[in-house]
């Protein structure tokens, strides 16, 4: 059986310092997973019940995933994404098997964060016409593990989900995220300090104007500037390469 790749806290790739903006989704996000997977003594029950559930929504491209990995690494906690094209593509005809295994090796390497991409692919509409048994099974399985961990105060395991579409989430799935936070478009203050952050470490023309440049990216995700910058990043190169060419034209 295909194991879903789990990503130690210590090898994940991405801190808080390569996010720009999205301050205040930092620290509610720093809040809500880090003492409840590092303390779970502190939160004994009643008011303080442990959040089992985190939706990440908004456009693509704004930073889901990068919050998600980062929180997982400040927490200590081993980070394991799941998708449902990755459940499918993989475990096609062990489905519920797969989703009873994926729990308990997230119980086995906790503290953990199960990451769901795309949730709304996965754990969409429940009554969706026509939808596959088999997605129904993974849908239904999935769920009632994760239930699981509501009555287990010490089970160090949280589900962080993302989506493009959180209207296709029905009222069932939205209830047991215990908290929504929207991840939207930066305004242009954020797209300056993102902007900063991509290039924080490279050599940029020392006139290169920052909030002119924020004020002419309206619209663009964190995702598009960083497109930008490689590209611009690729230009030099670019014009280095025609220069070898022409000198290369010239021995002929
Ligand atoms: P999707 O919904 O398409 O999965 P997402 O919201 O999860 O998108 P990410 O995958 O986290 O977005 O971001 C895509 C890329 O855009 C990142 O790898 C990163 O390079 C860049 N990026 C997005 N937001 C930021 C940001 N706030 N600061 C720095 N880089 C960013």
């Amino acid at each position: 059986r295909i194991r879903p790749e789990v990503i130690p806290a210590e090898e994940i790739n991405v801190t808080f310092e390569d996010i720009g903006a999205l301050d205040d989704i930092k620290e509610s996000l720093q809040e809500l997973v880090m003492l409840p997977l590092r303390r779970p003594d502190l939160f004994t029950g009643g008011l303080l019940k442990p959040c089992r559930g985190i939706l990440l929504f908004g456009p693509p491209g704004t930073g889901k995933t990068m919050l998600a990995k980062a929180i997982a690494r400040e927490a200590g906690a081993s980070f394991i994404n799941v998708s449902m094209s990755t459940i499918t593509s993989k475990w096609f005809g062990e489905d519920e098997k797969n989703v009873r295994a994926l729990f308990t090796l997230a119980s086995k390497v906790s503290p953990t964060i199960i990451f769901v991409d795309e949730v709304d692919s996965m754990l969409g509409q429940r009554t969706r016409v026509g939808e596959h048994e088999a997605m129904r099974k993974i849908k239904n399985e999935f769920m009632s593990h994760w239930d699981g961990l509501m009555t287990k105060p010490g089970e160090r395991i949280l589900v962080l989900a993302a989506t493009n579409r959180p209207f296709d989430l029905d009222e069932a799935i939205i209830r047991r995220f215990e908290r929504r936070i929207m991840v939207g478009l930066p305004g242009v203050e954020n797209r300056e300090k993102i902007l900063k952050t991509l290039l924080a470490k490279e050599k940029v023309d020392e006139n290169l104007d920052y909030k002119e440049l924020s004020m002419m990216t309206e619209g663009y995700t964190g995702s598009d500037l960083k497109n930008l910058c490689t590209t611009a990043a690729y230009r030099p190169v670019r014009e280095l390469i025609q220069q070898e060419r022409i000198k290369d034209t010239a021995k002929w």
